[in-house]
């Protein structure tokens, strides 16, 4: 038992023992009750849980499966038989679950990837004069997504004088982004890395400065196909193509990233945790089942 006290200025708060169960009328499972013999607080095994006081847990696992398999919020509330706002409150938390199992489950690999792919996808957050952008690391020989940052950028083409007018100025923050994602990325690539990407312009200068000692390859970008939601490439062999057929599963599975849907991005910290939960599922789930993802 390695329970201690969560009196937090409790003097020995390893000094516990057993104070009877009790059953849970939520999930109907019986729970170990504990009492602290230095300051006589009582707890039990639900407080530690990251689930502690929620209602209906029964939900958790399929609610995760249906938002990572291209139901909205809304259609996964009906489909589950709970309200929407069920559903809503229960979004950050198995975003945060899903986070943390991620990147227990990555850190196996640390410092064995030696092929990388880049890219960054672009959506929307309301409006398309308010377009997001979530730059995206996979690993070339497992497929595995090693991560997802989402960014702000200010809208670009014709669009961009029409933006202005109607929501003023917004700031481009696909440095910070980028940053992130780095970040993240250099304990667990190995120095010497292969990356492979598009033309963006600001790959070169975050690989130079994170990664020194890595080779960079750069490749021009191919049309679109329909199949692939714009993602995957209308040529005979595509370079990228690994990254862009997770692009293309991003788009399919996460309702919010279709082209032409109804779902749209409220909230840019939403679509991170919606990303972060298809992360785990594609990683841990469909990557185990076969090899080839679909
Ligand atoms: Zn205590």
């Amino acid at each position: 038992m390695n329970r201690s006290c969560p009196n937090k200025s409790c003097a020995f708060p390893l000094f516990i023992i057993r104070d009877g169960t009790f059953r849970r009328g939520e999930d109907s499972k019986m729970i170990q009750r504990f009492r602290c013999k230095t300051c006589g607080q009582r707890f039990s095994h639900a407080t530690f849980s990251e689930f502690y006081r929620q209602k209906k847990r029964r939900i958790n696992t399929p609610l995760l499966k249906l938002l990572a398999s291209g139901v909205s919020q809304r259609r996964a509330a009906i489909l589950l038989n709970v309200n929407r706002r069920t559903v809503e409150r229960k979004f950050p938390l198995l975003a945060r679950r899903s986070r943390n199992l991620n990147e227990s489950y990555l850190r196996k690999f640390r410092g064995r990837i030696f092929n990388l792919q880049l890219d960054d996808l672009i959506t929307k957050e309301n409006s398309k004069l308010k377009p997001l952008s979530v730059s995206i690391a996979v690993d070339e020989d497992r497929r595995l997504i090693l991560g997802a940052e989402v960014s702000q950028i200010p809208a670009f083409g014709r669009l961009s004088k029409l933006a202005i007018k109607k929501y003023g100025y917004r700031e481009d923050q696909q440095l910070q982004g980028l940053t992130r994602l780095f970040q993240r990325l250099i304990p667990m690539v190995s120095p010497e890395v292969l990356i492979k990407s598009d033309e963006h312009q600001r790959y070169p200068g975050f690989i130079s400065a994170y990664l020194p000692k890595s080779k960079h390859k750069q490749f021009k970008s191919e049309r679109g196909c329909i199949a692939g939601q714009g993602e995957l490439k209308k040529v005979q062999f595509d370079p990228l193509f690994i990254v862009n057929h997770t692009c293309a599963m991003l788009r399919a599975n996460v309702n919010r990233l279709m082209r032409k849907t109804w779902c749209t991005t409220k909230d840019p910290r939403r679509l991170k945790d919606h990303l972060d939960i298809f992360i785990y599922f594609y990683n841990q789930e469909l990557l185990r089942k076969t090899l080839t993802p679909i």
